[in-house]
């Protein structure tokens, strides 16, 4: 059964994360990093004082990114600037720098738009990293592999002794799980997204989502192959559908743990590697 034993220092951080959301600590520090995560549904920035803790954070649901490029690249600017202007606000500070991440396998092109998108946001981009290196600053696992099922995406990477040997992006993520819910409740898109992020139907909904978390599972096992994967770390937004890790350890028969809040590891991670 899953667990959450391996978990316990970013646990601690998105609990700290979640709790700044909703109340900000304002003027306790000299220093303060960003992350800035854009993505496929959601635009989450981060903010960490110089002890490394958080202490601001907001986020949106947005259609600017499509499969880890820019599709809306002024929208995008336009997201990040007013995030930007709100956190300042809640700190009394202004926030210069910033880092982001892209997901594995997008190439050097995309990422030149992700940091112009951040500097035109007004930020000083000090790093641009890949997404599973930002995750496992959170995660700190050393071997296995890490499923982040984004937006659009389930992005797959492999550790070994704490280096990542092997990364895969495939084309299904939270839009296929909400466009299922869309088809079959005869909801609009942005209803049936909502619907599905709110824990009160994950019961009623994994019946429904089953088809697409087997294929989540099937693209995990045709990229462990040939790699010696004994456990999968789950993070991303989509993980939070409640029995999802049970499924994907049943139908990959790997030992399958996930963190109280999947959504917040990456754009956690990216402030730490600010
Ligand atoms: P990508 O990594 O593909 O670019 P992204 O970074 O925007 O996308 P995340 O923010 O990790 O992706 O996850 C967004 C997805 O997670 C959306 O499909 C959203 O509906 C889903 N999601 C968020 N919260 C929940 C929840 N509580 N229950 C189920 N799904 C959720």
């Amino acid at each position: 059964m899953p667990e959450t034993k391996p978990f316990a220092y970013c646990d601690q951080l998105v609990k700290q994360f979640e709790a700044v959301i909703q109340k900000p600590i304002p003027g306790r520090s000299s220093f303060y990093y960003t992350g800035v995560d854009l993505g496929t549904a959601c635009v989450v920035l981060t903010v960490l004082d110089d002890s490394r803790k958080p202490v601001a954070g907001a986020y949106r649901y947005a259609d600017v990114v499509r499969d880890g490029m820019v599709v809306d690249y002024l929208g995008a600017i336009q997201i990040v600037r007013e995030l930007k202007a709100q956190l300042e606000q809640q700190l009394g500070v202004e926030l210069e720098y910033a880092a982001a991440a892209i997901p594995p396998g997008t190439d050097l092109l995309d990422a030149g738009a992700i940091k112009h998108v951040i500097q035109g946001a007004g930020f000083e981009v000090t790093a641009l990293l890949d997404e599973p290196t930002a995750a496992n600053a959170v995660l700190q696992i050393s071997n296995g592999a890490i499923v982040d099922i984004g937006g659009g995406t389930t992005g797959i990477s492999i550790l070994k002794d704490g280096k990542v040997v092997y990364v895969a992006d495939e084309a299904t993520g939270g839009t296929h799980f909400s466009l299922v819910i869309a088809g079959a409740y005869q909801m609009s898109f942005s209803e049936a997204d909502c619907f599905k992020r709110d824990p009160a139907h994950h019961q009623e909904l994994l019946p429904l989502l089953r088809p697409v978390i087997d294929k989540v599972a099937s693209i995990i096992n045709h990229h462990v192959v040939g790699h010696e994967v004994k456990e999968l770390y789950l993070v991303g937004g989509t993980c939070c559908l409640s029995g999802m890790e049970t499924i994907i350890e049943q139908k990959t028969g790997i030992a399958t743990y996930k963190p109280s809040n999947p959504l917040f590891v990456t754009p956690l991670g990216i402030a730490l590697n600010c």
